[in-house]
């Protein structure tokens, strides 16, 4: 495991903070450092990947020989990223990550019998080598994730939307599920932007944003297709579901009394949803809930129409 050309560089630094279940890494060392080279290994290793899941499972993988254990798990709770692998034990390890007051979130690793002093040492030597690597990683999700997101709502933008759409279809059709998907866009936007103004404006498209956020579950994605066109693509739901959400969504966005700079404003939105016919593409699909919307505009606008 040892490289003999790195011996002499020194491992990561990294201490621990005492202070109940959580210590502190930031970066400062406390114990004797376990062999250089090991650490130096471990280090170069997880470095060569820049996917939090594969870093995270190395490792797990990797510190297995000086730390038997059945779980590992990560989570940060502002990046809304999570990873486990194994079964959760008894006993735990417990560590709030952080890198010069940058934090980088908690790792636990867990087993059945207890953790020997020397085990919690080497634990906190080996965290040392994935400091650096975890938040290159994190770097790289964030920068992953902002380019996914339309600026001004924080929803999924068009790249996003791709994306997910393409996957989800493939996902549906490989298992035989059901997918659904609701457009929805705005009744009479231009004549609000032209009465109030186009920051008022943007001010209503951050709030219906929200509110749909709210509405749809978690396994629900939403996207900003367009100027003021929104996309919800629902798995595994039926249309009957599907209609029900696009209700929820329109009833939320209809009851909203937006306040938006010093005027309170109310708007509506007109939905079209489909569910995925079996064999169909990405194109065929879209089009079929895009005339639905059509349909809903077409009856008088703030209802809800279902694709042919
Ligand atoms: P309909 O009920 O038929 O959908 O009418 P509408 O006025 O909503 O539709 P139309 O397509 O005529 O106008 C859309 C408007 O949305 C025009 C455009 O200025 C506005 N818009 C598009 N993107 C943005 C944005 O990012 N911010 C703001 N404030 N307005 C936007
Ligand atoms: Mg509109
Ligand atoms: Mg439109």
């Amino acid at each position: 495991m040892a490289n003999p050309q790195l011996t002499n560089v020194r491992p990561l630094p990294f201490r621990t903070v005492a202070g109940g279940l959580l210590p502190l890494f930031d970066g400062q060392s406390l114990h004797d450092p376990m062999d250089d080279s090991h650490l130096l290994h471990l280090s170069n290793q997880l470095q060569a990947s820049l996917d939090l899941d594969e870093i995270l499972s190395q490792f797990s993988d990797e510190i297995k020989p000086y730390v038997a254990h059945n779980y590992l798990g990560y989570t940060h709770e502002h990046k809304s990223c999570a990873f486990s692998t194994g079964k959760n034990g008894r006993h735990r390890l417990s560590y709030q990550l952080s890198l010069q007051d940058e934090r980088l979130g908690k790792l636990v690793l867990s087993r059945g019998s207890k953790f020997s002093k020397k085990e919690t040492q080497e634990v906190e030597q080996l965290i040392g080598a994935l400091l650096y690597p975890l938040r290159n990683a994190l770097l790289y999700h964030e920068a992953i994730r902002a380019a996914q997101k339309d600026a001004l709502t924080g929803a999924g933008n068009r790249a996003a939307l791709n994306e997910a759409l393409g996957r989800e279809i493939e996902v549906a059709q490989r298992h035989g599920r059901s997918l659904g998907m609701i457009i929805f866009d705005i009744d009479h936007f231009k004549k609000i932007n032209d009465t109030y103004g186009h920051s008022t404006g943007d001010c209503l498209l951050k709030a219906l944003t929200h509110t749909a956020e709210d509405t749809i579950r978690l396994s629900d994605q939403l996207f900003r297709y367009g100027g003021e066109e929104f996309i919800v693509l629902l798995p595994e739901t039926k249309l009957k579901g599907v209609k029900n959400l696009a209700e929820r969504i329109r009833r939320n966005v209809e009851a909203l009394d937006c306040a938006c700079e010093g005027n309170h404003i109310r708007m509506t939105a007109s939905f079209g949803v489909a569910t995925l016919n079996p064999d169909e593409g990405e194109e065929s699909f879209f089009i079929r809930a895009d005339k639905a919307l059509y349909k809903a505009k077409h009856a008088g606008r703030n209802c809800t129409r279902v694709a042919d």
